[in-house]
């Protein structure tokens, strides 16, 4: 067995170097169009830059990747892998917002060179030079001018199972972006443990369309293919976006047995797909579809199998799994073939903090994400670090192979988050800030600790609240929302944050719409204090789509939204 990535990386091309490929998708006025390279080619890139950059900044410092979707990304990434400079793959800045974060990250791992390609060197240049690092200005290399025939001067670089292999910077969910220090080993060990929910062998495929700079792309759809000597097809995040049929006929092309995406991805694609571009698919080659990153509904995975089961998608495709940076990436998911498994809880033990199963039809529908996959996975309580029992609500504690090494550069952030006690154990566990509970062995997710909301010792998860608010309108549906609390009057109310569609609404008036679901979120949940914000957009969220609630609150307390309407307490609308 190989001690690095690297080394398993070139056992792979040595096996299916003429045989496997990339290709990306790439939009034209005429459709997609096919750009393919081998892994034999991706070798040779990856040597010819590997080469290059062992000379500079050399091994150990760290590269930022900037790179729009497509296959110059793969080669820089491989290209860092092969000459032990960390990458840092972060979204290119398309604005002020992203332009700051690029500007910090680089603060942030002291980066000493930017890697982006050709059609965006100018703009990268531009943009740097408004917003100059601290550390002074980094130089800016487009790759894919780079390297030709330097092949032959690349040495495989030392490194061991501890070596870091790349950074990857968390959504920015809860708090500013941190660097996860990803090892060569953490790589190799989550690589292994996602074959048992990719099914990926080197007769499989898998087709997406997920950011390269977050761990789900990168991890899960970029890089398990390689590590499993499978194909790999993808198109672009924007293009996925305009048109999410591109998604299901990458799928249908490739014949893949494998996909991987957020819960809002399978809703939206259910919605847009229409009648006459589903004749066009055939899903019935997928054996896993994977989804997590976020909370994944019962709802979408019926609609989405009631969808596509016409051709050929099989609802038992479906793995709902459940990850996070720190741990690399997959921490809990079923196996092949398995049954999604959907349960029934009681709302009032959940909000004490137990899951107490209830009949269908009358309580809180939760998915399972299936069991650890090669890891130690406790449930404890988040103050005392007691290990708690089954069906009890606490914090996700993980340990394990993939435990990635901690934060660049943050020493106390690290020991606070890789380095908890569990009261009884020896050794180090990481705190995902998860909320969950084992049910039957399976381990379901309730929830963040930062983000839960205790009114009179009840417990709210704010997603429960979002995701109720759905059902009450066709103008709220699939649209952004953030349940927050907020203090006034000396009480604690619960405000949601709702962006609409306005031209859904003219069955009624906005004013009458924001009171209703006020009414309905007052009922299902039993809150006297509730109140309800209609807004055109705004509701912030991160590059991979998940909702910032601290964030939402603050734009909320600023009065800086574009509201329609909203129904709220007199003390609340004082604030
Ligand atoms: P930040 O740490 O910067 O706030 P983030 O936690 O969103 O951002 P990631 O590491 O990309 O950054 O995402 C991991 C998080 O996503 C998990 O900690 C969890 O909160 C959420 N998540 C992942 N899978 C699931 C799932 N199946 N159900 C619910 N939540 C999930
Ligand atoms: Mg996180």
């Amino acid at each position: 067995m190989p001690s690095s990535f690297t080394g398993h990386v070139l056992d792979v091309v040595e096996r299916h170097g003429e045989t496997r490929s990339y290709t990306f998708l790439r939009e034209s006025s005429g459709g997609l169009v096919e750009d393919t390279l081998t892994y034999a080619g991706l070798d040779l890139r990856a040597r010819e830059l590997g080469a290059l950059l062992s000379e500079s900044p050399g091994a150990g410092s760290r590269a930022l990747l900037l790179y729009p979707a497509g296959l110059g990304f793969l080669e820089a990434f491989l290209g860092c892998l092969y000459s032990g400079v960390v990458a840092v793959p972060i979204p290119l800045p398309t604005n002020r917002a992203s332009l700051d974060r690029v500007a910090g990250v680089i603060a942030d791992c002291s980066a000493e060179i930017v890697l982006t390609d050709s059609t965006c060197h100018d703009d990268v240049v531009e943009r740097l030079a408004q917003s100059p690092p601290p550390g002074g200005p980094v130089p800016v290399v487009a790759t894919d001018r780079l390297g030709a025939g330097r092949a032959g001067a690349w040495r495989m670089p030392a490194l061991g199972p501890d070596s870091i292999a790349f950074l990857q910077y968390t959504s920015g969910s809860t708090s500013a972006p941190k660097g996860v220090m990803v090892t060569h080993a953490n790589l190799l060990a989550n690589e292994q443990s996602l074959l048992h929910i990719t099914g990926l062998t080197d007769q499989g495929g898998m087709a997406g369309w997920l950011p390269h700079f977050h761990d789900m792309g990168l991890i899960g759809m970029l890089l398990n293919p390689l590590y499993a000597g499978a194909d790999c097809a993808y198109l672009s995040p924007l293009g996925f976006m305009k048109h999410p049929f591109r998604w299901l006929e990458a799928i249908t092309r490739l014949r893949a047995t494998c996909t991987v995406a957020p819960d809002f991805a399978y809703g939206l694609t259910a919605n847009r797909v229409t009648d006459e571009e589903l004749e066009r698919l055939d899903l019935s080659s997928l054996r896993s579809a994977i989804n997590g990153a976020e909370p994944v509904r019962a709802r979408t995975l019926r609609a989405f199998t009631r969808r596509f089961a016409p051709v050929g998608f099989r609802q038992e495709a479906f793995q709902p799994s459940y990850g996070l940076a720190e741990a690399t990436l997959l921490v809990a998911g079923p196996s092949l073939e398995e049954e999604p498994v959907i349960k029934e809880f009681a709302p009032a033990g959940l909000e004490a903090g137990e899951a107490r199963e209830t009949a269908p039809g009358t309580g809180l529908a939760l998915v399972a994400c299936g069991r650890p996959v090669d890891l130690d996975v406790r449930i404890v309580d988040p103050q005392t670090h007691v290990e708690l029992a089954d069906t009890i609500v606490g914090e996700i504690w993980v340990r394990g192979g993939s435990v990635a090494a901690g934060y660049w550069n943050a020493p106390e952030k690290t020991a606070r988050t890789f380095q908890a006690t569990l009261v009884g154990e020896n050794g180090a566990w990481l705190r995902t800030g998860d909320l969950g509970f084992y049910e039957d062995g399976r381990l379901f997710i309730a929830g963040r600790v930062d983000d839960m909301i205790i009114v009179n010792g009840r417990n709210f998860h704010p997603q429960d609240l979002e995701d109720a608010a759905q059902g009450v309108h066709p103008a709220f549906t699939a649209q952004p929302a953030a349940a927050f609390a907020v203090e006034a009057g000396s009480r604690t109310h619960i405000i949601l944050v709702q962006e609409i569609r306005r031209g859904m609404a003219r069955d009624t008036t906005i004013e009458e719409l924001a009171e209703r679901l006020r009414a309905t979120l007052s009922s299902s949940f039993g809150l006297s204090r509730v109140g309800v914000c209609l807004v055109a957009g705004g509701v912030p969220r991160t590059t991979s789509g998940k909702v910032q609630r601290r964030r939402a609150r603050a734009l909320f307390l600023e009065s800086r939204y574009r509201v329609f309407a909203t129904a709220l307490d007199d003390t609340v609308e004082a604030l």
